[in-house]
């Protein structure tokens, strides 16, 4: 599922095909889509101009020169595909943006998960939503407070998206690896030590250095992650083997030999 980074960098991808351009049209393709924006949003985004494009969480933002926001969540497997109005549509393109210019932004998606919708002018559809997990200003002081009245473990509390936004199921149990916290372990009950490594960790998880080729894996199609989806294999740092559990819902992939803080 793309988190902060994949989102991020789709959102730096947008930003270079669309920004300052006029839209010719917003067509939902798939009848999931078309639920979700419909032909009367799709008509009040016509001809309007793409000002600016902004990551919040998961989502995206293209802010129209109506004061309209057009709104993108990627779910499980949505991407951009950029290319123009000549080529053939792609078969999994679930909803098309063509610009004036004859740039045609697709939004590719197997699943067809993903959701386009239009906020008007002075309203947000956004959830509630925490501080940027790469927010230099999140700190431990900051996780102390949103953790505080959480009943569940870290590694779900991490994944709220009202607590720490962009952060989803791959990083928040890649930062609890590096943190070497056990993801069982109670949100409220994080000493302040350890929320500070905690959050160097989420920082490290995030950082750019780590960004390698292809989505999750690296050139040679290894997996460029510690623990995520790893279920049987050997912990780089102590030799023991990663387990896989379940937690509200998703798995959690650690190791119970070195994540025991
Ligand atoms: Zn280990």
């Amino acid at each position: 599922m793309p988190e902060l980074p994949e989102v991020e960098r789709a959102a730096r991808q947008l930003t270079r095909a669309a920004l300052g351009k006029s839209i010719a049209s917003v067509k939902a393709i798939h009848p999931a889509l078309k639920r979700k924006l419909s032909p009367s949003q799709s008509r009040a985004a016509k001809g309007k101009r793409i000002e600016s494009i902004e990551r919040r969480g998961k989502h995206q933002l293209i802010h129209l020169d109506s004061g309209d926001t057009l709104v993108v969540h990627f779910r499980m497997n949505g991407d951009w595909e950029i290319g123009t109005t000549a080529d053939a549509l792609d078969r999994f393109a679930r909803a098309a943006i063509e610009l004036v210019d004859g740039t045609r932004i697709s939004l590719v998606d197997r699943r067809a998960l993903s959701s386009i919708t239009l906020d008007k002018k002075g309203t947000s559809s956004l959830p509630k939503l925490g501080r940027e997990a790469n927010d230099p200003s999140l700190d431990a002081d900051y996780l102390r407070s949103a953790l505080a009245r959480k009943k569940i473990a870290v590694k779900p509390a991490l994944m709220d998206q009202s607590v720490v936004a962009g952060l989803g199921n791959i990083y928040a149990a890649e930062a609890l690896w590096e943190a070497e916290m056990d993801p069982r372990k109670s949100a409220a009950k994080i000493s302040r030590a350890k929320l500070e490594k905690l959050v160097d960790a989420i920082r490290l998880v995030l950082s750019p250095k780590k960004r390698l080729p292809g989505r999750y894996t690296d050139k040679r199609g290894a997996s460029r992650f510690a623990v995520y989806d790893r279920e049987g294999k050997v912990c780089r740092r102590c030799g023991g083997t990663i387990d896989r559990i379940t937690q509200a819902g998703r798995s959690t992939y650690f190791c119970p030999s070195c994540q025991r803080g």
